[in-house]
């Protein structure tokens, strides 16, 4: 073979897409699923793509692109979040609009699953300009979406205001009030208690859950957490404070840093708040991305994107238990290495289902509108996301697979026979 071919064939596959195609068709062999089921589940419903002029504050108009997919609603309306990202793609929102099917399924919530994104780089927009943008996604996308459609959320780069604007936009286009067309927002206008640390509570769950079935005492155990967003920095917070962990280092985008005597958390989130950055804190050491994942770690959470452990690095991953708050950190070439290592993976879909977990507790809250407290919201969480673990945990045990397929077999079993009761297939 050419030097070339060779080089090829070693390449890993990393389209988001493609990924989240080869894991719905390897567990629909262990499922013997019917041909046709597995096609239909294969591809999204639908999508919309559209373009989003935004008047600048100079005055000129940039024109976005941006999209929604509505992977599947068998289970009831969409649900997934909306990403601002240069590097968004179609398929990146295709795979996490899938991601979404799974998870509203493996958690057993009434809802389907959809994503929607924008490429834009939100940190170089005034806050003019970035509700203007917000305001525009909502215009494109508002006739196909409502509580009994499609109900959008934040995800990377959007949050509770950007929310706000957009349920403020959809009122002024159709003339009414629905708080639950959207989820994640502001507490003042309809926002659920809990909502904002439910991603990072759900992960926290599932990992004290994993802890009892591989007899593990966590207290004083070391954890390391890339990705200081928000699922991140919450899952400092509350590894620290419900589990006992020492988180001894975490990174963002620009680098990671690292203290063997543990990095305290309203330390560390001060300091990004005034620098932009976790790195260059005063009382640790700067590490790489790179080195964050490989150190030795009880529990090890990926919190940022896709593709962060592959077929480069799993070899020297050496955490007990990777915990993916991030969708899709993980490839399939190193799924497969972490298995063989005997590394227990708590796979994106379950572990970081908390979000969309209160996200529905926020619709069902607006359309009754009577508001629960943070106790009731984190009770009615644990119960789910600790249903979910074992139904994962024995689905493996059963099955001899690693944990995402079981978390695939749970899933998909479940959105199918919502999609064959419903005469689809
Ligand atoms: N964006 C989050 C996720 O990936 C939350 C979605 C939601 O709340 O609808 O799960």
């Amino acid at each position: 073979m050419l030097k070339e071919q060779v080089a090829h064939v070693a390449d890993e596959v990393l389209n988001p897409f493609a990924i989240a195609q080869a894991q719905l068709d390897e567990a629909a062999e262990i499922l013997q699923l019917d041909p046709e089921m597995h096609v239909f589940l294969r591809e999204p419903m639908r999508e919309f793509h559209f373009t989003i002029p935004v008047r600048m504050d100079d005055g000129r108009t940039q024109v976005y692109r941006g999209y929604r997919v509505q992977y599947n609603d068998a289970r009831g309306p969409a649900k997934g979040g909306i990403r601002f990202h240069p590097d968004e793609t179609i398929d990146t929102i295709r795979a996490l609009a899938a991601w979404m099917t799974w998870k509203t399924a493996v958690v057993d919530i009434p809802l389907g699953g959809a994503k929607g994104g924008v490429i834009c780089d939100p940190r170089f927009l005034s806050a003019t300009e970035l509700e203007r943008l917000s305001r525009g996604y909502m215009r494109q996308i508002a006739r196909y979406v409502g509580i009994t459609k499609d109900v959008p959320a934040p995800d990377v780069y959007t949050n509770p205001q950007i929310m706000a604007w957009m349920m403020d936009e959809y009122q002024v286009l159709t003339g009414h009030q629905e708080p639950g067309v959207i989820t994640g927002k502001p507490l003042e206008i309809g926002g659920a208690a809990g909502r904002e640390d439910a991603t990072a509570r759900g992960g926290i769950y599932t990992v004290r859950e994993a802890a009892k079935v591989l007899d593990i005492d966590l207290v004083g155990q070391r954890a390391a957490i890339q990705g200081y967003g928000n699922a991140g920095q919450f899952a400092h917070l509350l590894a620290t404070e419900l589990l006992g962990l020492k988180v001894v280092a975490v990174s963002d985008s620009r680098g990671g840093i690292y203290n063997a005597a543990g990095l305290d958390v309203t330390a560390v989130r001060n300091h990004k708040a005034e620098t932009g950055s976790v790195i260059n804190f005063r009382e640790a050491d700067n590490i790489s991305n790179e080195e964050l994942l490989e150190l030795p770690v009880m529990v090890l959470f990926p919190s940022a994107l896709e593709n962060v452990i592959t077929q480069r690095n799993a070899d020297n991953i050496h955490a007990t238990i990777v915990a993916e708050l991030a969708n899709g950190p993980t490839t399939p070439a190193a799924d497969e290495v972490l298995y063989d290592k005997g590394i227990y993976v708590l796979p994106d879909f379950l572990c970081n289902a908390g979000g969309v977990t209160v996200s529905y507790f926020e619709m069902v809250q607006n359309a009754y509108q009577y508001y629960w407290d943070e106790a009731m919201t984190q009770q009615r969480l644990d119960q789910k996301m600790t249903a979910a673990f074992h139904a994962v945990h024995n689905m493996a045990q059963i099955k001899h697979v690693n944990n995402r397929v079981a978390a695939y077999l749970v899933a998909v079993n479940r959105v199918a026979q919502a999609t064959r009761l419903r005469g689809w297939v």
